[in-house]
């Protein structure tokens, strides 16, 4: 799965599947302290409870950031993404 941009923002970003839950969902390129999804996997990622970030980022993990969490236009896209 190459990068690609957000269709609203235009900002870089990559589409992972939820580990489980299999949607799609945008993230920021660029591993985000702040972040809370860790990539598993093939074009997977999972969510890293609170507790658990810290520990995750002390042991190397990198964490990244939903480009639904970030994107200035995310009110207006993320329910209806057609354009
Ligand atoms: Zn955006």
């Amino acid at each position: 799965m190459a990068g690609t941009e957000c269709d609203s923002c235009h900002a870089p970003i990559f589409w992972r599947r939820h580990i489980r839950t299999r949607i799609p969902t945008p993230i920021n390129i660029g591993p985000d302290p702040a972040g809370n999804l860790k990539l598993v996997g093939e074009g997977e990622y999972a969510v890293v409870a609170n507790q658990d970030r810290e520990g995750f980022a002390l042991a190397g993990g990198l964490l990244f950031k939903s480009h639904y969490a970030t994107c200035p236009n995310a009110p207006t896209w993320h329910t209806g993404r057609k354009k």
